[in-house]
């Protein structure tokens, strides 16, 4: 592997990480030429893979135009674009339709956003008790202060403890590590959801501002899905409390799950939803926060406007990229690859990994998959996480020339280490054979 020493401070500034220096469809090429399969899109991002000319031009064209424009002073038509081009696909039910858009430049800066226009919004309605969140254990929103408060990764904030914001959390919607075996998915479901109505009546009615979930749970846990009516409950139970429903789709929305929007498949429509990975796919840097019309126009008709901005909200030629992203996913119908290669990869998955010892699970939906290895098939234990097994898996991977995003179980036994595979939607079978041969070496190595 082609190293080099960097001024860089870098993720883990104690290794030395190979060059990258070009990239082909799914593929990343370092500095020495060799080829890395790119089958996590780096953390979910990359959905076009590394070359797609059409996004690359219509960047290109913006740049000649405009690249950039405070929007104190203008809006931009790659803005408007794009937000026209994303609500009018949005979700929505009979209370709540998500018509307005706020774009930032990642996903800690939407999460960081939507919780202060949630706060605002019972702020203009004169509910200023509010001012606490609840989120769930295995979580992953972020990095920023309030980003960090909500998301449960213990590592994570353990530094930053002292100086977070209110925020409590309750148990993921778990399947493989919580479900009992007496109880149907649908019984479980309920039960997991209801922790959340505990925990607003134990902190007070009148004192929580929303709750925020990943739809799809990613980094933290491996693509966990919600079992069948988790999220109806989760819905009815913010309502009856008037509590915002919060969904961060940074990782799991954009065509991720094979719907642009994950929380469509599972029947669900939050007051505010935030993405950004796939967003623009790496392309260029970009989240947005979607909120329903009613947030939106319970602050224009308060003091006027949201008290929050960023010096590169909507810009010009980020929004460009992104739009031009979204267009390609449809004009090349990407979404049904996603679902097709999705069901592809997991098949060949499991009659891989199936029967090996080490088997625990395997989750997840389209192009957003899981796979948990666990010491103890029946009762579920996973490896000591002194042994870093994920850490080995993605070094034995990178050798192999596949990249995956795997992740280390908890100290306390409720989560094994996981592999995350997120390729890109422009790949193909043979790309599936290649992925899990590479996965196989590398797990056997
Ligand atoms: N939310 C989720 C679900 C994520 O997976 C991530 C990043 O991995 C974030 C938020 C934070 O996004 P960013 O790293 O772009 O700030």
């Amino acid at each position: 592997m082609t190293t080099n020493r960097t001024r860089i401070h870098h993720r883990d500034p104690r290794h030395d990480l190979p060059m990258a220096a070009g990239g082909d469809g799914p593929f990343v090429i370092d500095s020495a030429g060799r080829r890395y399969l790119d089958a996590s899109g780096g953390a979910a991002v990359s959905c076009l893979g590394h070359s797609e000319r059409r996004v690359i031009e219509a960047i290109k064209a913006q740049l000649d135009r405009l690249p950039y424009a405070h929007t104190g002073f203008f809006t931009n038509e790659p803005a408007e674009a794009l937000a026209d081009h994303l609500t009018s696909r949005a979700p929505r039910d009979d209370l709540r339709e998500l018509g307005h858009v706020y774009f930032v430049s990642g996903g800690s800066e939407a999460n960081e956003t939507a919780m202060k226009l949630a706060r605002q919004y019972f702020f203009e309605r004169g509910e200023t008790g509010r001012r606490h969140f609840i989120a769930r254990r295995q979580s992953y929103h972020g990095n920023t202060i309030a980003a960090l408060s909500v998301g449960g990764n213990a590592g994570r904030r353990a530094v930053y403890e002292p100086i977070l914001l209110p925020a409590s959390h309750i148990a993921p919607c778990f399947e493989y590590r919580h479900r009992a075996e007496d109880e149907t998915p649908e019984q479980y479901a309920i039960r997991a959801a209801d922790e959340l109505e505990a925990e607003i009546l134990r902190l007070g009615e009148g004192s929580v501002i929303a709750f925020i979930a990943e739809t799809v749970v990613g980094a933290t846990a491996g693509a966990v899905t919600p079992a069948p009516g988790y999220f109806q409950r989760i819905r009815e139970i913010c309502d009856r409390h008037g509590v915002l429903l919060i969904l961060d789709e940074v990782m799991s929305g954009m065509g991720r799950i094979g719907q642009l929007y994950a929380c469509d498949h599972y029947g669900v429509v939050p007051d505010i939803l935030t993405c950004a990975k796939g967003l623009g796919a790496g392309y260029q840097p970009i989240g947005a926060v979607l909120m329903s019309d009613h947030i939106h126009d319970t602050i224009i008709a308060g003091s006027g406007a949201f008290q929050h901005g960023f010096t590169y909200i909507g810009h010009a030629t980020a929004c460009a990229g992104a739009l031009a992203v979204q267009r390609v996913i449809e004009e090349d119908g990407l979404l049904e690859n996603c679902r097709n290669m999705g069901a592809a990869l997991r098949g060949q998955l499991r009659e891989t990994f199936g029967d090996k010892p080490w088997f625990g699970d395997l989750r997840g939906e389209g192009l957003f998959i899981g796979l948990e290895l666990v010491q103890d098939r029946a009762t579920k234990r996973p490896f000591d996480p002194a042994l870093r097994l994920h850490a080995r898996i993605k070094a034995a991977a990178m050798a192999e020339g596949l990249m995956v995003y795997p992740a280390g179980g908890t100290a306390d036994g409720r989560a094994g280490d996981h592999v995350l595979i997120a390729p890109s939607f422009i790949i193909d079978e043979t790309h599936v054979g290649l992925i899990v041969e590479r996965l196989d070496r590398a797990i056997a190595s």
